[in-house]
């Protein structure tokens, strides 16, 4: 079978299933994405879209854009959170790109899932198609979709997110562990709180800890900030793990109250915004079957502390891209593309897991710079060179 033969079926049109779409496509393989929204949207929240993340969408052809829609900030600014007082600044910029040979970019979601969505032809993505079923045979994946219609494909990429009907059926007596915090998002008119419009800001406080960096070429401040949470006690059935929850303005100013006024003002200036109950998830002892194999936060789903979900999606798409390319026409290509993307990845990601267990702002006490050294090995991490050393590119 020649690459372009093999029929591959990407569930979900998230950033991991669009970026493997793009990536496949690249690759001279032939792509169906199956999503169960009626149209492609995002939730409204800012995203950082690290060093190895973004290098690769270079590759891909996204430069222009990103660095058209993305803002790449000059600093990374710690502040006091009673006084406001500058406590450390890590310069960014271009120090970071030739550090990290790849940009940092914050931009709103909806701008990075747009991009990617631009590069698919309307035409393989397949809206209102909510997959409920997978099963394999002989000759290839059946999908089987809510609404009673199904497709076949030789080879099946879950892309379908936390909460993945494929990855429950290779995991099914999986327990997400409450963490105990939640992270709440909003995105803000940048002219109410003032902040700077090239900078990344962050404070850590009694309460929590804030995080702000600007989006839209600065028109707009996305922040999260990260809180005790007493709610989902009873499991994510109870409250619903969800990303679009709106979260309770009121006690989200009532947690930053006397706070120093930038900030208050920062978290003031949101008249809504969206609440995330934080689960972990122990990694998975596998990811593929013969023909089936997950990506993005179906594989691998992790605290957001390292900013590196989506950019973790978007280096499983690129290296199973590679392989699937590499193997896919041989005599069980697909078992053995499906099998090396596992060892590849799976060690790979669940190191970066463990990682944003207690990385990123929640390490702020230990100063900025262990902040920037906890994550400059998955910056610095090239998914393609690791393939091109093993023969693959
Ligand atoms: P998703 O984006 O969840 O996409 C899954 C898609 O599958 C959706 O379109 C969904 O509708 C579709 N789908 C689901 N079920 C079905 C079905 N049965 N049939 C058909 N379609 C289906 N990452 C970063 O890199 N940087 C950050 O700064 C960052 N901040 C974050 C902050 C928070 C609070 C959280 C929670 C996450 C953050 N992340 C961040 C993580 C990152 O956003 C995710 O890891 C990334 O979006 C995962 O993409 P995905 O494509 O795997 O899944």
């Amino acid at each position: 079978m020649s690459p372009d033969r093999i029929r591959i079926a990407v569930v979900g049109a998230g950033i991991g299933g669009l970026t493997a779409a793009i990536a496949l496509r690249g690759a001279g393989l032939h792509v169906d994405v199956y999503e169960q929204a009626p149209v492609l949207t995002e939730v409204g929240a800012g995203i950082h879209l690290a060093p190895n993340g973004s290098r690769l969408l270079h590759r891909l052809g996204l430069g222009e854009s990103l660095r058209a829609h993305a803002v790449r900030p000059e600093e990374l600014e710690v502040r006091a959170w009673d006084t406001g007082a500058v406590l450390a600044r890590q310069p960014m910029g271009a120090t970071w790109e030739t550090r990290f040979a790849g940009s940092h970019y914050t931009l709103h979601r909806a701008d990075l899932h747009r991009l990617l969505a631009e590069r698919v032809p309307a035409s393989a993505v397949h809206l209102r198609h909510r997959v409920v079923a997978v099963t394999e045979d002989t000759d290839g994946v059946r999908i089987d979709f809510a609404d009673g219609t199904h497709a076949r494909a030789d080879v099946l990429v879950a892309a379908d997110g936390v909460h993945s009907v494929v990855r429950r059926t290779l995991a099914p007596a999986e327990r997400p562990v409450l963490t105990g915090s939640a992270a709440i998002r909003a995105v803000v008119p940048a002219d109410g709180p003032a902040l700077p419009v090239d900078a990344m800001l962050t404070w850590s406080g009694p309460t929590g800890r804030l995080l702000a960096h600007p989006v839209r070429g600065g028109r707009q401040t996305a922040f999260v900030a990260v809180l005790a949470d007493g709610s989902d006690v009873d499991g994510p059935a109870a409250a619903g793990e969800s990303w679009s929850r709106a979260a309770d303005i009121a006690a989200l100013r009532w947690a930053f109250a006397d706070w120093e006024p930038t900030a208050r003002k920062l978290v003031e200036s949101a008249a809504e915004a969206g609440h995330w109950t934080l689960y972990d998830r122990e990694p998975l002892p596998r990811w593929s079957t013969e023909r089936t194999t997950l990506l993005g936060d179906a594989a691998h789903p992790m605290l957001p502390h390292h900013g590196q979900g989506a950019s973790q999606a978007i280096e499983d798409a690129v290296a199973l891209a590679a392989l699937l390319a590499h193997h896919g026409d041989r005599p069980g290509g697909v078992r053995e593309a499906l099998r090396r993307y596992e060892e590849l990845r799976l060690d790979h990601t669940s190191r970066v897991r463990l990682g944003s267990l207690g990385g990123g702002s929640q390490r702020l006490g230990a100063g900025v710079a262990h902040v920037v050294d906890d994550v400059t090995w998955v910056q610095r991490y090239d998914v393609q060179a690791e393939l091109a050393a093993a023969g693959v590119l």
